[in-house]
């Protein structure tokens, strides 16, 4: 069956050759196969959360939705085995109910284990890394249909190299993750002048678990988040309110902003102002209730790393580049912190990282004020996110990551056919 697919910002779409949905892993890896054996290119797509078209194909596109759900707990070495094409949000529901959750999450949970893990997906914490450094072992179904265990014990050279691989080496089909007890947070949430964030940046964000900021252009102000961990009593927002501040406010209410904002551009300074004013709050949850709130206003993304202690000047030259070329944005920048890993393609290989991500809101002009941001980032050895809009090449690419070239000569190994090439991995890889 040929369906035509869409990314969820609605900026990449895909007429694939066929769609079908894989039952088991040896369907799955009968499927790879078969296309390798005929010449042609496979993907398959998470839940279509990237921003950028990493998983498009004009191929055959291979649904895993099937493979759901924790497959075992081993609760002494706080470890869990899962279907790859789970949902996070799925995930952090089951792993609650067995008293368990992820050490960290993004801001959302929409996607899949798989895609999340695939692209480097990250949240905020400096003492943590992103999800693909929680990886204890995964199995990956190669071009020629072969299942392998991949794991610091089982083919090393493939777990080092592949945990981030934008799904040019393989289909994963199960995971097994590290995971930690079930905890609490205390979220506060606070507007604070940019100028007294970055000037305290260090501070804040040493002395929180979970530290993120969002820049309101056009303002001085920003929102502050910090999350910590806390034995004190469930305290969540009262139902009504939650609902008005995370899903009225922050997304019915601000998309009404972003259209009055579109329609007329001019507006947009103005209506800005009504963003940091929405005061304080403090409540206590479930972590992975606090982590991810629900996403209805849709948008385009970019996002790139840059070494942690770099972030008060580039964000003072971003703020300043937008100021000098008059952008009207609707949308907050926001910036996050992670811990250095040892995934050879994540964001945050070899180096504390803070994160800075700029939006334009769905239908916008986006392109000049992205190449212009991202033209700042080079100058502070950036690295885009895998998922999100960037214009980076291979050949670039190769000089920010110490084993890029190891990633290319394994994927020459286990890919030579390039079954599961797509214009992304040309661009990113090479063909
Ligand atoms: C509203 C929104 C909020 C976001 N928030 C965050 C955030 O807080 N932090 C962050 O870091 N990122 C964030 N992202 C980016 C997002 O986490 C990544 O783009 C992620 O890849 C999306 O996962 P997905 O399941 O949708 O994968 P897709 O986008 O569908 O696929 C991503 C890649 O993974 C590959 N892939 C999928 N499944 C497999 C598999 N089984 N085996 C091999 N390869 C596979 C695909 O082929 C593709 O190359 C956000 C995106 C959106 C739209």
């Amino acid at each position: 069956m040929s369906a035509k697919w869409s990314n969820w910002a609605g900026n990449e779409t895909a007429n694939p050759q066929s769609m079908v949905r894989a039952t088991s892993e040896d369907h799955l890896s009968h499927l790879v196969a078969r296309a390798n054996a005929s010449g042609h290119t496979v993907k398959v797509p998470g839940s279509g959360h990237s921003f950028t078209p990493a998983a498009v194909t004009e191929g055959h596109m291979v649904d895993i939705s099937a493979l759901q759900g924790i497959r075992s707990v081993d609760r002494t070495s706080r470890t869990v085995t899962v279907g790859a094409g789970t949902t996070l949000n799925n995930l952090n529901s089951l792993l609650a109910d067995v008293g368990l959750a992820m050490a960290n999450l993004g801001d959302i949970a929409y996607q899949t284990v798989a895609g999340a893990i695939s692209t480097s997906t990250h949240g905020t914490g400096a003492h943590l890394p992103g999800l693909a450094a929680q990886v204890e072992s995964f199995r990956l179904v190669t071009a020629t249909g072969n299942i392998l265990n991949c794991s610091s014990g089982e083919n090393p050279h493939i777990f080092h190299l592949g945990r981030v691989s934008v799904g040019a080496l393989g289909v994963v089909s199960e995971y097994t993750i590290k995971v930690v007890d079930a905890f609490r947070l205390r979220a506060v949430e606070e507007p604070m002048r940019l100028n007294d964030v970055l000037d305290n940046i260090q501070t804040l964000v040493a002395q929180n678990d979970h530290f993120e900021f969002f820049w309101i252009p056009h303002t001085k102000w920003a929102l502050t988040k910090r999350n910590n961990r806390t034995e004190e009593p469930l305290d969540p927002l009262p139902k009504m309110r939650g609902w008005f501040e995370k899903t009225f406010m922050e997304n019915y209410a601000f998309g009404a902003l972003c259209y009055l904002g579109r329609m007329r551009p001019s507006l947009i300074p103005k209506l800005a102002t009504a963003l940091p004013s929405s005061g304080s709050r403090t409540y206590v949850n479930d972590s992975y209730k606090i982590f991810a709130s629900p996403r209805l206003v849709r948008f385009y993304e970019m996002e790139h790393s840059i070494p942690a202690a770099s972030l008060p000047d580039a964000l003072r030259e971003v703020v300043a580049m937008i100021e000098a070329k008059g952008y009207l944005l609707n949308f907050p920048v926001e910036v996050r912190f992670t811990a250095s890993d040892d995934v050879a393609l994540s964001t945050s290989y070899g180096r504390a990282s803070a994160y800075i991500a700029v939006h334009v809101f769905k239908g916008m002009e986006f392109e000049p004020f992205f190449k212009d941001v991202e033209d700042i980032m080079r100058r502070y050895e950036s690295r885009p996110h895998w998922g999100k809009i960037h214009h980076r090449e291979a050949s670039e690419l190769s000089t920010l990551y110490p084993k890029f070239n190891e990633f290319l000569e394994l994927r020459d190994q286990l890919d030579p056919a390039r079954t599961f090439a797509n214009r992304y991995t040309d661009q990113v890889f090479g063909r």
